[in-house]
């Protein structure tokens, strides 16, 4: 990774087609690749009812923290290149069943809203498969707007989530 400062970024990562334990996996391994970035750490995986259309597969959760001197734009370039990679055809419904789903949770402190990117992810703050698996990696984090995690994680149910491995 190149010198200078660099951006803690958080990424949420989902599947609910083709064996989603292996593509999360698989997702987190090519994380690892990715350009300009120090890999930190990954959640515990876990098992969560779908989100909107209710009849598809459950999904496979995680999170992951990277150090990264990309910019925002050219991190979500990256991920969604990945996304391509694992054969994500981006046609589908809204929330429908997807191989892969890379979305960027978290950019340091920044708040961004532009029609390409939100940053924090909007729906970060109710989702427990995003809220839990951040605990998991940063308890003591605070989200932008919202206030500490471990807040947030308090008020959120986790009975539509199992959590799959072991920290
Ligand atoms: P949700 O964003 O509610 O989890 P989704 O992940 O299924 O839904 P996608 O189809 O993956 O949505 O992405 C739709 C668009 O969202 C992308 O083209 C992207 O430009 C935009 N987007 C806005 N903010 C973000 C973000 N923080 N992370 C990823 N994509 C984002
Ligand atoms: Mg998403
Ligand atoms: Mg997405």
């Amino acid at each position: 990774m190149s010198e200078g400062k660099s951006s803690r970024a958080f990424i949420g990562v989902g599947s609910n087609l083709n064996d989603p334990l292996q593509q999360v996996n698989n997702a987190i391994a090519l994380l690892h690749e990715l350009k300009d970035t120090r890999f930190l750490a990954a959640s515990r995986l876990y098992c969560s009812r779908p989100l909107g259309p209710a009849d598809q597969p459950d999904y496979v959760n995680a999170v992951v923290a990277v150090d990264t001197h990309l910019p925002p734009l050219a991190l979500l370039d990256e991920l969604q290149a990945l996304e391509t990679r694992q054969g994500r055809a981006r046609t589908g419904q809204r929330w429908g069943p997807r191989v892969i789903d890379l979305d960027l949770l978290l950019y340091g402190e920044q708040t961004i809203a532009t029609a390409r990117l939100i940053v924090p992810h909007p729906g970060l703050h109710q989702r427990s498969f995003v809220l839990y698996p951040l605990y998991d990696i940063d308890p003591g984090l605070n989200i932008p707007g919202q206030g500490p995690l471990a807040e947030l994680v308090a008020r959120c149910k986790a009975d539509d989530l199992e959590p799959l491995t072991s920290a």
